[in-house]
């Protein structure tokens, strides 16, 4: 399965071609709350999200044969372009199938990176038939978004940083959709601190690994707009990694509204002055929710990324959004 020196290898592996982001105490929240609160600024990461530390890693142990056959991968945007980033940098070429949900600033990001982008569906399950197909049909290489163990193990490299900057955190307090951040982080935080707890935050609009929690297996939700794009689809429902992990080892699945995430984007912004996708401010959301209870600190929140339209942005900071929204 994934270990802690899977863990420690994949971040030789992927040290000189990702960014080691800040870990960092912020004082407004730390008075808000009267507890020790740590932003890990991952949304600082290059490419502007986490998913190119598990992308680079997994890139980084393909064959010559694999790289020249090409990668190809299913994507909410931003393990889409993570891949096509670390595609072009060892000369090998991405194709990224994604769904009519995914915002169009992700989508034309991909595009500039020289992936071949294809837009199939509604859901992230149809975008997934086109890489089936695609595989079958071009012999492609599969690097799927968090269900790998060289995803999972390049996205734990976040957990090791953190411990590193701060050995005695109590929480931690993660995104979660297909959970490979979740389940990285938490192999790296638990295996050195196992006391320590692991709470996924997600929206209330599809939240398919609560929803999953709340079955006992790997269960399909339908698929919703959100602020929180980066966090809808599925977890597939022959899930072989993330489920049994995520299961194990959080402690809670949160749920917020998008009024909620709404709110974290725009404390991000005017309290920290940092720009977040909703995905990257549900952490933040989650304590100013109040959905948390009474948490032992310190508690290291994981902003995990920032590619949001800046005009949805200007919008959601004006409070113009319908939570319901169409409009983007
Ligand atoms: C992909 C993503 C997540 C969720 O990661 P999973 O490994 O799928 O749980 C959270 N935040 C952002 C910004 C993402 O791009």
């Amino acid at each position: 399965m994934i270990d802690l020196q899977m863990i420690r290898d994949a971040r030789s592996r992927i040290g000189g071609h990702i960014s080691s982001t800040p870990t960092e105490p912020s004082s407004s929240l730390s008075e808000l709350f009267q507890v020790p609160i740590i932003l890990k600024h991952e949304h600082r990461q290059k490419t502007g999200s986490f998913k190119l530390r598990g992308a680079t890693n997994a890139i980084l142990q393909l064959s010559d044969a694999e790289k020249a056959a090409g990668v190809i991968a299913v994507s909410t945007g931003n393990h889409g372009r993570a891949l096509a980033h670390a595609a072009r940098a060892v000369g090998s070429k991405a194709t990224i199938c994604m769904s009519e949900l995914v915002p169009q600033n992700k989508v034309a990001e991909i595009r500039r990176l020289g992936a071949d982008v294809r837009i199939i569906g509604q859901s992230q399950d149809e975008a997934l038939h086109e890489v089936e197909r695609l595989v079958t049909q071009d012999n492609l290489v599969e690097l799927p978004p968090f269900d790998h163990p060289h995803i999972i193990a390049g996205q734990g490299t976040i957990g090791l940083e953190i411990i590193e900057a701060f050995p005695n955190v109590e929480t931690v307090l993660v995104p979660v959709s297909g959970g490979g951040l979740a389940a990285g982080i938490a192999v790296a935080v638990k295996s050195l601190h196992p006391n320590a707890k692991i709470i996924g935050v997600s929206m209330e609009r599809g939240a398919a690994m609560k929803a999953s929690f709340t079955a006992g297996k790997p269960t399909q939700v339908e698929e919703f707009r959100s602020f929180a794009d980066a966090l809808g689809g599925g977890i597939g429902l022959d899930n072989k990694l993330t489920f049994r992990l995520c299961q194990q080892l959080l402690h809670d699945v949160i749920l917020l509204t998008e009024e909620e995430i709404a709110a974290g984007i725009r404390h991000a912004y005017l309290e920290e002055r940092e720009v977040l996708e909703g995905s990257g401010a549900v952490g933040i959301a989650a304590l100013l929710s109040g959905k948390v209870g009474h948490l032992s600190g310190p508690i290291a929140v994981i902003l995990s990324g920032r590619n949001i339209a800046m005009d949805l942005h200007r919008q959601i900071l004006n409070g113009k959004i319908d939570p319901n929204h169409e409009a983007f």
